[in-house]
């Protein structure tokens, strides 16, 4: 039976980093309500007036993954491992930040003009908060690409049809497609019945859930529990698709740290006091 929708949320502006403006869908609460998801950001400027976009300054982060994915442009990236390198259009970059690693991300515009990209949070679970960090660097020609009736989908994370994403052994067992939809197509997946699933709606308009309701972009879409997902588009559309394992653990946010207790994080300020975080 196909999922019927829980939530629709529309991303509210807000300034992060050095003032960068984001779409933002979902931050870190404790009430964890997108477990094991934390954070969606969509961040897109075609602004021929504005300069170079404001990025993210050295920062820390300890008990999460973030990922990026770029659709135009890219993000310049450093980390305090000696890790380097650039995100560009169609990468990924898959970031275990276990206990810690503090990290600069700097959009940068393509020859257009334009920045269009994305960064998701997903949790770890207690055990692997304070695992060494892992970087898992997708370029967009390992990424593969299904199309199926209309459906062109790019698999990122999880298993579409005979397709399996690069992204391998995350804790929340993700699923992560980028979904393009020619007008009059419908999208089919099976999802485990328990996960999370959401849905961020970035071009077009389409027909979500059971009780197939008119979506238009911009807009984040959740769903109730189920086995199955299904959109369809009069007109195309263009979405995320992402799901994943709810570790049903309470969780403390701390700007760009989430924990599991109070101690845990007061832990982590004292260690950025000290100046020994992401030092071991
Ligand atoms: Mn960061």
């Amino acid at each position: 039976m196909s999922r019927s929708i829980s939530h629709i949320v529309k991303p509210q502006t807000v300034a992060d980093g050095a003032g960068v403006l984001l779409q933002r869908s979902i931050a870190p609460l404790r009430t964890n309500e997108y477990d094991p998801f934390l954070l969606l950001d969509h961040f897109y400027f075609r602004d021929p007036r504005q300069g170079e976009p404001r990025g993210f300054p050295m920062h820390p982060h300890r008990g999460i993954e973030t990922v990026t994915y770029m659709l135009e442009g890219g993000t310049s990236h450093r980390d305090s491992l000696g890790n380097a390198g650039f995100i560009g259009a169609g990468d990924v970059q898959w970031m275990t930040s276990g206990r810690g690693i503090l990290h600069e991300e700097m959009p940068r515009k393509s020859e257009r003009g334009g920045v269009n990209g994305f960064q998701l949070w997903v949790n770890l679970p207690a055990a692997k908060k304070m695992t060494a960090p892992r970087y898992q660097e997708v370029t967009a020609a390992t990424i593969p690409t299904l199309e199926k009736e209309g459906a062109y989908v790019r698999v990122i994370a999880g298993t579409f049809g005979d397709a399996e994403g690069p992204v391998q052994e995350i804790a929340a067992q993700p699923l992560y497609f980028d979904v393009r939809l020619d007008a009059g197509a419908t999208f089919v997946q099976n999802v485990p019945r328990e996960h999370t699933v959401l849905a961020y709606l970035f071009e077009g308009a389409g027909c979500f859930g059971a009780e197939q309701e008119l979506i238009p972009a911009l807009h984040l879409v959740a769903f109730e529990p189920g086995e199955q997902i299904q959109v369809e588009t009069d007109t195309g559309a263009r979405f995320l698709l992402l799901a994943g394992a709810p570790f049903r653990e309470p969780i403390v946010p701390y700007g760009p740290f989430v924990m599991n207790t109070v101690e845990e994080i007061k832990e982590t300020i004292r260690e950025i006091q000290r100046g020994t975080f992401a030092k071991n």
